[in-house]
């Protein structure tokens, strides 16, 4: 339930109704806003009698959410929730983004061959596994802490934004101490325990559609995210199993605009994961920002043929460059724009402003 405040409702008006949500065994959570403030009732499991609070001074009216998620939901928040990630590159408004990388961190040389390709073609973030949740336990695993440090120092040469996946509670610490956006991979999309963690965090999240999961599962696991306080999560859609042999998954576009009625948060799309064939990557994240997607999550190598992982479905340079080139055409069509992201810090120190990179 939502309890929305009159515009110009006192602090005191507002602490009434908290007070009351806690007596009657929920929790509060004030979102004061521009122009009203609302709070929002959780830890019900049905619906709440909320004649007690309608009577509150200063209640204007209070919505019952209808869905199973309650803070991801649209009638929860109408307006979109921005994640910035870094300075210049948020989700959810008018900017597409695209974040480019390979599947694994594998090599200094390798990790920074990617990031210069990725910022050189207009990609806004890196992406590279330092923890790989493989199928096989004897496939290679990742690179662990000296990846995070890899992409550490890809950041700092590039400007780029690290994307970068945790496979558990324990390793998401390490993962935030690195990253700019904790992945959350489609193995790991009901790893609750790991989902509270990341909440907990507090750091941008990047959350994949498990590989058998529905929108409604998707979005319910975000809850569990948003139910911690933090609402800084990109959802994505990565393709699900299917019954056909010639994709490695199928590519669910319509999960694009279905998810960004039902929520307020930014939806991107992977269609290297969503197809796993190299030459449907770019007709399909060419569809995707042509379905709306706020950014999409690309694959590229600078030698897909020894890449350690996901080589056949890793795009070379010069097709990410040519992806990224069409999509930001496509982007102008729909009344959007590619954004231009952080600078690098060589451009940065040149024009005289500081440069995003931590570490
Ligand atoms: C990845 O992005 O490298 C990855 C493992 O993706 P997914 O979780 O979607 O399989
Ligand atoms: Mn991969």
């Amino acid at each position: 339930m939502l309890v929305v405040m009159q515009h110009g409702a006192t602090k005191e008006q507002v602490e009434r109704v908290v007070k009351t949500i806690e007596d009657m065994g929920y929790q509060a959570r004030p979102m004061p806003g521009a122009q009203r403030t609302a709070i929002g009732l959780v830890g019900n499991d049905g619906r709440v009698n909320g004649s007690r609070i309608e009577s509150l001074e200063g209640v204007a009216h209070v919505i019952h959410v209808t869905k199973a998620y309650k803070q991801v939901s649209r009638e929860w928040r109408p307006e979109n929730t921005i994640v910035t990630i870094a300075p210049g590159v948020s989700f959810g408004g008018t900017e597409v983004h695209v974040i480019g990388g390979p599947c694994s961190v594998e090599s200094e040389e390798q990790i920074l061959a990617a990031a210069r390709i990725v910022a050189a073609a207009g990609g806004t973030a890196l992406r590279g596994g330092a923890f790989k949740p493989r199928s096989s336990p004897y496939s290679f695993q990742g690179m662990g802490k000296q990846g995070l440090e890899l992409l550490d120092l890809a950041r700092r040469e590039t400007g780029l934004p690290i994307v970068t996946e945790a496979l558990d509670e324990e390793g998401a610490h390490l993962v935030a101490e690195y990253a700019d956006c904790i992945q959350v991979g489609a193995r790991n999309m009901q790893n609750y325990s790991l989902l509270r963690a990341v909440g907990r965090i507090g750091k941008p999240v990047l959350l994949k559609r498990g590989m058998a999961a529905s929108i409604t599962d998707l979005l319910l696991s975000a809850e569990y995210i948003l139910a911690e306080g933090n609402d800084q999560v990109i959802l994505c859609e990565r393709g699900i199993r299917s019954f056909d042999q010639l994709t490695r998954n199928l590519f669910d576009l319509t999960a694009i605009p279905l998810v960004q009625r039902l929520s307020h948060l930014p939806m991107i799309a992977d269609p290297s994961h969503g197809t796993g064939l190299r030459d449907k990557v770019i007709p399909m994240g060419r569809a995707a920002v042509a379905a709306g997607a706020d950014g999409i999550m690309v694959e590229v190598h600078p030698n897909p043929d020894r890449a350690m992982s996901d080589g056949g479905q890793s795009l070379h340079p010069e097709q990410f460059q040519q992806l990224v080139t069409e999509v930001r055409a496509i982007a102008t069509v729909i009344g959007r724009s590619l954004g231009a992201g952080v600078a690098a810090p060589a451009d940065a120190a040149r024009m005289g402003t500081p440069a995003h990179a931590a570490g």
